[in-house]
């Protein structure tokens, strides 16, 4: 029996899915490439832009035309709106929240045997059972670690906290032991992931490790193990964003120099309807923060233009916080209203045209800044995790510990997962390109 999964979406997403692998595996399904051949079909949904929703129901038409030809199952799970779910249930032969994952087997087993109404959602709490599934890892030196799940935020444009429930933090012994596997496995690049990661243990109220508490047991774990690997958390909030968060991250090797911090919109009154709870001065506060503290760190955030109501003025503060803080990477989406959440029921009143314009020309502010801290890269010896073939002939590529591509040629094969120095000697808007000076770590990794 042969199984396949369709994981669209962020990288919490990713990380479900290799939970999901293990529990359909201990089932004694085995992974294919090819739809064509599964007999257990599942779709981990984004709900999060309509082209992933599209991709559900394009696939599952698809699938759905196959059970025809062969015996098959098929599941979505991940997040979906409650509006989606209905739908679902007359698509697909399960439907289940991720907390519901360790029950999957049963409603396999079960299926056609017994008459299954709608699953119903069990509280968040099924979630601890959930995080107890060990993921069967899709890389061999980097994994996402899920440190929380929900969201207790209700930003007006986004439907988690309606697909994932309120926010739960995994007790920390968890995490950190799971950690120190992936460590003792020789793995490289750990993120640590939430939907509200710096909130982490803030539901618990003092019974748990607060969020500055975990990086800093992460941090004495990586100075005491000898391993040199690099830990990042992914998406903070920057209500919770504290200095001592920063602090922490400056004092230890392994805790990555690289920040994710969303900005969503420059102007305030946008912030404001986007229900953010944080000013443009918090946000620059903090960047000003992390200058002073984390002085080499690189900043990344997430913007979206043409929230409804978005005037020109708004877009342009917009603009002028890019031109003003020069991020290294900005992940920039065109506003579309999610069924559920709060910004559906206003007009989604900018054009797509408009919505179009306002993300070319943040793209090219944002080509503009990563060209120049770039540029200023060459000469400069940096560390560099490999991550694989680079699409060029006898090419590598890699990551900063910032995150930023590098591509560099070697005249041995590099394994992925092995560090490298590399003097840096050439720049492009969202790469770096650099001469290989150090190949013991190659060698020491393939002996
Ligand atoms: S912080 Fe806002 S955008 Fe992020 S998951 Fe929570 S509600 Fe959604």
């Amino acid at each position: 029996m042969k199984y396949h999964i369709l994981t669209l979406g962020c990288q919490m997403n990713k990380s479900d899915s290799e939970r999901v692998r293990t529990v359909i595996e201990k089932m004694g399904y085995r992974w294919t490439d090819k739809e064509e051949d599964a007999n257990l079909l599942g779709i981990i949904a984004c709900s999060v832009r309509q082209k992933s929703i599209d991709k559900v129901y394009s696939r599952i038409g698809r699938w759905n035309k196959c059970k025809n030809d062969h015996s098959l199952l098929t599941f979505v799970s991940g997040c979906v709106l409650p509006a989606d779910h209905e739908k679902f249930l007359k698509l697909f032969d399960f439907v289940f929240a991720m907390s519901e994952l360790p029950d999957l087997p049963e409603m396999i087993r079960h299926y056609g045997i017994v008459t299954r109404s709608a699953p119903v959602a069990r509280s968040n709490d099924g979630i601890k059972d959930f995080w107890m599934v060990r993921p069967t890892y899709v890389s061999d030196f980097e994994a996402f670690i899920p440190i929380q799940n929900g969201c207790d935020k209700f930003c007006t444009y986004c439907a988690v906290p309606y697909t994932r429930g309120r926010e739960i933090s995994r007790p920390s012994v968890e995490i950190l032991d799971e950690l120190k596997q992936l460590v003792d496995k020789g793995y490289k690049s750990i993120t640590l992931l939430g939907q509200n990661v710096n909130s982490y243990g803030l539901d618990k109220h003092g019974a748990e490790l607060a969020f500055p508490d975990l990086l800093r047991a992460i941090g004495e774990y990586g100075r005491s193990s000898g391993n040199e690997f690099w830990v990042y958390f992914t998406s903070p909030h920057p209500r919770d964003m504290s200095d001592e968060v920063l602090e922490v991250i400056a004092n230890y090797d392994c805790l990555a120099k690289q920040i994710h911090l969303p900005l969503q919109s420059g102007d305030d009154k946008v912030l404001i309807r986007m229900n953010r709870k944080h000013s443009m001065h918090d946000y620059q506060r903090i960047i000003d923060t992390i200058h002073r503290i984390l002085p080499k760190a690189t900043i990344f955030t997430d913007i979206i233009v043409g929230f409804t109501g978005e005037t020109d003025e708004q877009f342009e503060n917009t603009r002028k916080a890019m031109e003003s803080i020069r991020f290294n990477m900005a992940y920039i989406a065109v506003y579309s209203p999610r069924p559920g959440a709060a910004s559906a029921r206003w007009d989604d009143d900018i054009p797509m045209q408009v919505k179009k314009k306002r993300l070319h020309l943040l793209t090219e502010e944002l080509t503009r800044h990563t060209l120049q801290y770039n540029n200023k890269m060459i000469g400069q010896r940096v560390r560099v995790l490999v991550i694989g073939h680079d699409r060029k002939p006898g090419y590598f590529s890699g990551i900063t510990e910032g995150r930023i591509v590098v591509r560099f040629a070697s005249p041995q094969p590099v394994i992925p997962g092995a560090f490298v120095w590399l003097d840096i000697t050439a720049a492009a808007s969202y790469s770096i390109e650099g001469e290989l000076i150090n190949s013991a770590a190659i060698l020491q990794k393939l002996s």
